[in-house]
């Protein structure tokens, strides 16, 4: 079965919908108007139940089916980030320096396609939660919503999430058991030394020296305490002290980011780095304070229901465009919350047109509204398949 025929017949509605999204795009846990819109358009569909306010401008909508059955929950994130948009499209983003640069404008709009369809068709037995989440980027939405009762007030035997991926074919799903994305933290240093003249180091302490005794040390616990067939990444990303040609400083500031899968692994680098900052400053006359704040933890497929998931995407693109991926990313997501607390599957579709088309986070980037059919027919399938009339 590729695109269903009735969410094929509502692609140019549904590419209205998402360009509107685009052209007001909302930074986490400010998306307003997305969430206003979200809940008008459920209740156009006759969804049965809509709940506004978790995790402030979060929505559930519920969709049941014709008699009782199990329940699963869907997911698509809302937010935009913080870029300002060079697409030069007529729907380009009127809020300045904010862009849906990930395709959540996408997501959101896969979601309420399967809802329309859900709505109207009903083919299953059971309840389908359909989860609008807020501030997938940096704040963790999907963490707030579960510490505010998500799965309590919505019991749910298993969870779906999705991602558009600009790197793969356009309609082609991308699979991977186990981690598929990765956890992250990230990593403030404050450094405190002495300042002096430029040409008199040895009447101060130079925090800019230990800073880069500091990131040298860092790749080396990558290297050679970390066991090099697990993944894992400690990246220095932004360096700040000084101002001028021949003044020490006192201070230096900086910022990175740990990616790892394993815990072993992230326990390896925060303790590792947290030691090694301390120790070297401390040896060198200087202080090092780290401030390592996990964000998200690693995504984790769970084997049964990615074997569900697979077969929905199966049942619309056909087998041989359902890959497995050859490695997992280290990109993170917060959907891992979910799947921290249900069995979950995430999974990726394609959305290259062209070999040149810009990557998500990229000011050019621009989500593909070919493949909007494509999963909100996945969402659909999965229901129906999981949730049988009759099961
Ligand atoms: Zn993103
Ligand atoms: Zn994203």
């Amino acid at each position: 079965m590729p695109i269903i025929n009735r969410i094929a017949e509502f692609h140019d509605a549904m590419t209205e919908w998402r360009r509107d999204l685009h052209a007001h795009p909302e930074l986490g846990l400010a998306e307003h108007r997305t969430s206003s819109l979200v809940q008008a358009k459920l209740r156009e569909f006759g969804v049965d139940e809509i709940h506004a306010g978790l995790a402030g401008t979060g929505v559930v909508g519920v969709v049941r089916g014709r008699d009782p059955g199990g329940a699963i929950g869907l997911r698509a994130d809302m937010d935009a980030l913080p870029i300002a948009e060079e697409t030069g499209l007529p729907y380009a983003s009127q809020n300045a320096g904010v862009m849906h640069a990930c395709g959540h404008d996408g997501h959101t709009t896969m979601l309420l396609g399967a809802a329309r369809y859900l709505a109207e068709t009903r083919n299953f037995d059971g309840t389908v939660y359909l989860i609008f989440q807020p501030a997938e980027e940096t704040q963790g939405g999907a963490g707030i919503m579960v510490r505010e009762g998500l799965f309590d007030r919505f019991p749910m035997e298993r969870v779906f999430g999705m991602h558009n991926w600009p790197l793969a074919t356009q309609g082609n799903f991308l699979w991977r058991d186990g981690p598929v994305m990765a956890a992250v933290a990230n990593i403030d240093v404050a450094i405190t030394g002495r300042g002096a003249h430029g040409a008199q180091p040895h009447l101060g302490v130079d925090p800019v020296f230990v800073a880069a005794q500091i990131i040298s040390a860092a790749q080396g616990l990558v290297a050679r305490s970390k066991d090099p067939i697990e993944g894992g990444v400690l990246s220095l990303c932004h360096i700040a002290g000084g101002h001028t040609y021949n003044v020490i400083p006192e201070t230096v500031r900086m910022m990175g980011t740990a990616r790892w899968f394993a815990p072993a692994v992230g326990d390896l680098l925060e303790h590792g780095f947290v030691r090694l900052a301390s120790g070297i400053a401390d040896s060198l006359g200087a202080r090092a304070e780290v401030t390592y704040k996990r964000n998200y933890p690693a995504t984790v497929n769970d084997a049964p229901t990615l074997a569900l998931a697979r077969r929905a995407a199966e049942a619309v693109a056909g087998a041989a465009r359902v890959q497995p991926m050859a490695a997992p990313t280290m990109g993170s997501e917060d959907f891992a919350f979910f799947a921290e607390a249900r069995p979950a599957a995430f999974i990726l579709l394609g959305g290259r047109a062209h070999p040149d088309d810009a990557m998500v986070h990229h000011p050019r980037y621009d989500f593909n509204d070919a493949i909007l059919p494509v999963g909100a027919s996945y969402w659909a399938v999965l229901v129906e398949q999981m949730l049988p009339r009759g099961g």
